[in-house]
Order: structure tokens, then sequence, then C-alpha cells
């Protein structure tokens, strides 16, 4: 979902901008989230086309990662990229520009080349995570020699935070993305979901050409995008009893906890979260997940916290399963905190509504993504908790940085201030008139 939604919202922008669209679906879908999505956006969007992309099934897969569906899907959608071009040749209109996800660069750089068509890339990660995978071909991240990367022009990257495929160059993400970052540089312009004043320096960098010894393209901040459905989503969730019971609570006073759409924890850490949010003593509105692919995420919540759990924290909190519409929630008075994995989406969500995170980075680019949001002043990271699964993280210690985040008024301020300029830089952007830009 965090490659999908930036999409989504994009087409829909672009659409109502007067373009024309075409959206290419790799079929068959992993998850029910997609699957959902994407129905509910061609019903709400019937003018955007669907162009169904069906995968070649044949995938070669180490042992660790054929447990991973969605990574079996990526390096299925990276084994058919060959069969765009005769897709796209025959399309009526004839596409004017080719837009794809920086993980298809390689494949879209050729297929536009030899269709002559204009080729843009649409980055769903932060700019500074941008700026370390520009300049990896160039960075000895496998030597031992020293503890930081150091990108041209930026502040130093402390190779603990490195995605960690990265350290291994034979990792099919590694190479995959050396490849992706070549094409790059055939790209007219890259596209971002992030905006100026959260990311200036990683951004002005980037386009004044001194990471990549050869000239990036221009890299164009977009963000922070707005959901598509943020409208569907409140009228479809109006009345759910989750929003009627935050319609209760006092503003800024609940903390929201969620990792995302493919992120889950082992029973042991779900738990002492649990018990971590009843320390804390705030209001929680918990999303969780107990297992990656969520139509296989049967388990029922009172077989994951238990009974005697639910009944205390009855008047205190909300925990469910399943899909929320987290723009709905992260927009709602209550919410005064997030706790998240730090998913770029999610953080741009956060800062589009101007609430503080506990930055819990747990895989791949989040690590950086937690720096750039404690860099701008947006959230707390506790860096000790480390990766994800590396260690369990103790309910005190949950517990007492839930509560310190909630009392911070200092980061309370900025999460407003952060929220102006981000809307304000969408706006802009989009020159969407005053009150048209969604939230409040
Ligand atoms: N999301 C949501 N409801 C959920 C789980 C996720 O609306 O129950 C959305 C979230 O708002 C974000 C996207 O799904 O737009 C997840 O992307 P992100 O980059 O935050 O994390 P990922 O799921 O890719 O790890
Ligand atoms: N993973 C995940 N969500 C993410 C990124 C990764 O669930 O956003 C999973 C994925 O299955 C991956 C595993 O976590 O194979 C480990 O990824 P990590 O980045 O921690 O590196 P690794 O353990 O492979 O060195
Ligand atoms: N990554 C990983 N395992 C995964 C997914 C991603 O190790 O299962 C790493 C990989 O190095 C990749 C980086 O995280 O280049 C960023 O991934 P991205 O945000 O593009 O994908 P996502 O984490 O959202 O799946």
């Amino acid at each position: 979902m965090g490659h999908l939604a930036p999409f989504l919202r994009l087409a829909t922008l672009l659409s109502s901008h007067d373009c024309t669209i075409t959206l290419i679906t790799p079929t068959p879908t992993v998850s029910a989230a997609e699957s959902h999505h994407l129905s509910t956006f061609f019903s709400d969007h019937p003018h955007i086309h669907r162009l169904h992309f069906p995968l070649n099934p044949s995938t070669a897969t180490t042992p660790t990662e054929a447990d991973d569906p969605f990574f079996i899907r990526w390096v299925q959608i990276t084994q058919s990229l060959h069969l765009f071009s005769p897709l796209l040749s025959s399309l009526s209109p004839p596409l004017s520009a080719i837009f794809s996800d920086f993980a298809a660069s390689m494949s879209f750089s050729h297929v536009s080349e030899a269709l002559s068509i204009p080729y843009y890339v649409v980055f769903t990660s932060c700019a500074r995570f941008l700026s370390l995978l520009a300049s990896l071909p160039s960075l000895n991240v496998g030597g031992f020699d020293d503890d930081y990367v150091q990108i041209p022009d930026l502040p130093p990257l402390a190779k603990s935070i490195l995605p960690r495929p990265f350290f291994n160059s034979n990792h099919f993400f590694t190479s995959f993305t050396l490849s992706n970052v070549q094409s790059l540089l055939k790209a007219r312009g890259v596209f971002l979901n992030t905006f100026e004043e959260f990311e200036t320096e990683t951004i002005t960098a980037l386009n004044n050409g001194s990471v990549l010894s050869m000239k990036l393209p221009h890299v164009i901040p977009i963000g922070p995008l707005e959901s598509f459905n943020v409208e569907n989503g409140e009228k479809s969730e109006k009345g759910s009893d989750y929003l009627i019971w935050l319609d209760g609570q006092s503003d800024g006073s609940v903390v929201y906890i969620s990792f995302g759409s493919r992120t889950s924890m082992s029973k042991e850490q779900i738990r002492e979260i649990g018990n971590g949010l009843e320390k804390s003593g705030c209001a929680f509105f918990w999303v969780l997940k107990g297992s990656k692919v969520d139509k296989e995420d049967t388990a029922g919540i009172e077989e994951i916290l238990g009974e005697s759990f639910i009944k205390r924290t009855k008047d205190k909190g909300v925990a469910v399963k399943g899909w929320v519409e987290q723009e709905g929630i992260l927009s709602h008075p209550a919410i005064g905190g997030f706790v998240s994995h730090c998913g770029w989406n999610s953080v741009m969500e956060a800062a589009r509504h101007g609430v503080p995170l506990l930055a819990w980075p747990l895989h791949g680019d989040q690590k950086v993504n937690a720096e750039v949001v404690e860099k701008a002043g947006l959230g707390m990271w506790v860096r000790e908790w480390g990766w994800g699964g590396e260690r369990l993280v103790r309910g005190e210690e949950v517990g007492d940085k839930v509560r310190e985040m909630m009392t911070d008024e200092k980061l309370r301020r900025r999460g407003r201030e952060i929220g102006e300029e981000a809307r304000k830089a969408f706006g802009e952007k989009w020159q969407l008139s005053e009150g048209s830009n969604g939230s409040h």
C-alpha cells in the first residue's frame, strides 16, 4: 500500500488537472487492501482507464525471502517488465508521458526510449533516501572502515540506519537498486511525496547536482499527497464505532498506534505494547496486525491481547484489526500523537495533520525516514529499540516514551507549524484554491 497509495493519489490529482490517465495494475494483487482500494478507486474515477498487467508467475527466490509474498510479487514485477513495451505502444490515444515507480525505472526508461515518450520517476520514500540510493554506486557500504557513509554536500548517514540488504552486494534489493539508479539519469524529473520545508537541505543538494557526479534529473516535491478517498472514507466510516469513540475524547488526548499495511509484530511484542499503553495512562487507538498479509490475519483481538487486557482498558482505549482510514483518524482533533513505523506515507500524513510521532522504524528505509522526522522536529525516536525483531522492547519503555511524546508541548507546537507548512506547500504546488485542500 505504501507504493500503491501515492500512485492513486497522484493519478487523482493529475486527472483533476485535465490529464487523461491510464493506470497499470499488476495482477494478481497480494493483499485484500490492494484489491479493495483498486476497485473503489476505479469505480469512483470512471474516467481513469485501468490496464491489467498479468504477472509472470515463475520466480526464483531464496528460501528466506520466499515467505514474504510482497517480496515475491516484487520479483515477479521485475521479471515481467519486458512485457510492457507492446502493451504501451498499442494504447490509444497514444501516451504523452510515462510515470513509473523508482522500482521499475530500469524497464520503463527502456520502454520510453523505444517509444520516444518522456519518462518521469515517482519515488515513494523521502528525499534523504533518494540521496542515499542515488549515491549508492559510489558508497562503500560494505566496507568496515567507517561507521558512516558520506553523501556529498549532506550530513553523513550512520551505517546503522541503512537498510540491511545494502551490506550484501548479492542481495536482490541491492543489485536491483543499483540498476534502477542508472535509469534515474534518463528521467526528465523525479517526483517525491515530500515538501521543501520538511527536507530543504536534501532537496537543494539533489537539485544542485552535488549528490551524483552526473546531474540528477530535477527533483520535484509534490506532497504531502492527500488521500484520494478522504471524503469517501469519512463518508463510509462516519458512524463507525471507533469514530464515535474518538468523538467522545478530548482534543489531543489520544495516541494512535499503527505499523502500516504490511508489518506485523510478534505476540510477545504486541503484549508489551499493550502493557506500555496501559502504563502510559494515555487514551489509545491501536490498529493491530497479526500477520504480514491481511487475508491471513484471522486471529481475533481477544486471542491476541487476552480478555483481561480488553476488560481493563475498555474505558481507556480501542484496539482494532483490519483496515482503518488512517487519514481520517489522523485528521481527528482527539489524536495527539502517533506511534509509527515511519513508512513514508504515514510520515507525510502525520505531517499534513500536524500530529507528532514516536518513531519506531522496523525495516527497509524506515530508520532513514525516522531520522528525517526527528530532524524536522516532528517526532522522537529511540534508536536503542533496534530493527524489527532485534529485541523485545519492554512495556515500561513503550509507556514512558508514549507519555513523553503526549506531554511534550514543544513537539505539539512544532507539529502544528509543520501541519500548516505542509498544507500550504501542497496547495501551492497543485494550485488549489483556499479551503479545497482537505483537512482542518
Ligand atoms: N493505511 C491505512 N489504514 C491501515 C493501514 C495503512 O489507511 O489500516 C495506509 C496509510 O495511511 C498509508 C499506507 O496505508 O497511506 C501505508 O503506507 P506506509 O508508507 O505508511 O507504510 P507501509 O504500509 O508501506 O509499510
Ligand atoms: N519487511 C517488512 N516491511 C518492510 C520491509 C521489510 O515486513 O517495510 C520484511 C521483509 O519481509 C524483509 C524482512 O522484513 O524480507 C527483513 O527486512 P529488513 O529490511 O529488516 O532486512 P533483512 O532482515 O533482510 O536484512
Ligand atoms: N527493503 C527490504 N526488504 C523489503 C522491502 C524493502 O530490505 O521487503 C529495503 C530495500 O533495501 C529497499 C528499501 O528497503 O531498497 C526501501 O524499500 P521501499 O521503501 O522502496 O519499499 P518498501 O519498504 O515500502 O516495501
